[in-house]
């Protein structure tokens, strides 16, 4: 048996990308030339959007999506306490006082009943939230239409934090298509799709759009149309509306475009270890990566979770370090948000959100990554069995 490290995720790097962002370095543009707006519209395209706004990270892109729909202090944002702490932090950016929902432990992903049971709770009292942040979880699409009924019903805002979801299918149609207000989509290294780091905000709503073009761009607007006064001159610029620098560069978006070419392939290199983790996993005691009718994983993740029998004979701590010591890159995802010092200090506490807990004292992430071979995913396999067994 090789010693060889194996990653948890590795970004897929083809001859073509490389030349891509060669072919930048060479241009007289390396910030503000024409790869952002084509790879903008590439992305929108195949998303079946009108709009799609790119910006430096997912980050920036939750914070000025939450800023876009009107989010400030005094707001009330919930999220999944699921997830990254990106999802929780864009709405404190803003002032806003944040809130979280739990989940429903079949699917790993926002309660729908929760959520329901929250939200009628909130009408009740008059404290409905302005804005509801559901995550793919892992690359599983949500219950997007049943959101969209809860969010007609009380009048909220979706803001889809797609990171984990790029070319994620839900009855054929990508994230970001229907159902959500906005979707951000993350780039980051060990996403499905990269640019080292990057993010994209996509929209229908052209207003919206426009917001976020100058958010991203300290408020400026440089066309004598857009403008309030007439312009001094050709060099003229007017600041609006307080923005930031969450400009995207040309090398990132030249990756980007080339990337998008290849998410088709990638993603269906990712569907195909998937199965045969599936399989080759069956019989060990562990609960696998639930799968949705209709629904098309993009397979950020394949998590599992350590069922009760093996829990009756080990722990997490312990399988995860058998793993670790063998050389197999595992993470887990993710420790609940609620629970960290900074949302401790807000007034969060342990067992609030009890089904988000418990999944996360089970959880550990596989390696899963497009150049992964079939050795590897055995390796995997015969590295866990015995491990489980204590
Ligand atoms: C990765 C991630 C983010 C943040 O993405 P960056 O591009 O690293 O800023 C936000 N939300 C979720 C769920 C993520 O996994």
């Amino acid at each position: 048996m090789t010693s060889r490290s194996l990653p948890y995720s590795r970004q897929d790097i083809s001859e073509a990308d490389i030349a891509a962002v060669t072919a930048v370095l060479r241009s007289d543009f390396l910030t503000q030339g024409q790869e952002l707006p084509a790879f903008e519209a590439e992305f929108a395209a195949f998303h079946r959007l009108p709009h799609a706004i790119a910006v430096g990270n997912a980050t920036q892109a939750l914070h000025i999506a939450c800023l876009a729909l009107g989010v400030g202090p005094g707001s009330r944002v919930w999220t999944c306490t699921n997830s990254f702490l990106a999802s929780a932090n864009c709405a404190r950016y803003c002032g806003a006082d944040v809130d979280f929902v739990d989940i429903d432990p079949a699917t790993r992903q926002i309660s729908l009943p929760a959520l329901s049971a929250k939200l009628e709770a909130a009408q009740r009292i008059g404290l409905l939230p302005q804005v509801v942040i559901p995550v793919d979880f892992a690359g599983l699409p949500c219950d997007w239409p049943a959101l969209r009924t809860l969010a007609d019903r009380h009048g909220f805002k979706l803001l889809q934090d797609a990171s984990h979801a790029t070319g994620a299918t839900l009855h054929g149609t990508p994230m970001g298509a229907n159902w959500a207000d906005l979707s951000v989509f993350s780039f980051h290294a060990v996403k499905v799709l990269t640019t080292a780091e990057g993010g994209m905000v996509t929209t229908r709503d052209a207003v919206m759009a426009t917001r976020l073009q100058r958010l991203r761009s300290h408020g400026m607007v440089r066309e004598a149309a857009d403008m309030l006064a007439a312009p001094d001159g050709p060099w003229s610029y007017e600041q609006q509306m307080l923005g930031y620098n969450y400009r995207m560069t040309e090398l990132q978006a030249a990756l980007g475009r080339s990337q998008l070419r290849r998410l088709p392939d990638m993603q269906a290199r990712r569907e195909a270890l998937a199965c045969r983790y599936d399989r080759i996993l069956a019989n060990l005691p562990l609960r696998l990566p639930p799968r949705r009718e209709g629904a098309q994983s993009a397979w950020h993740l394949y998590a599992v979770e350590l069922d009760d029998t093996a829990l009756a004979v080990t722990s997490r701590k312990t399988v995860f370090e058998g793993l670790r010591a063998a050389g197999i890159g595992v993470q887990v995802h993710y420790i609940p948000i609620h629970t960290q010092p900074y949302y401790r200090a807000l007034g969060f506490n342990p067992g609030d959100f009890p089904a988000a807990e418990d999944y996360y004292a089970r959880t550990i992430s596989l390696p899963l990554f497009p150049a992964m071979t079939e050795a590897d995913q055995h390796r995997v396999a015969d590295t866990l069995r015995p491990l489980l067994r204590g």
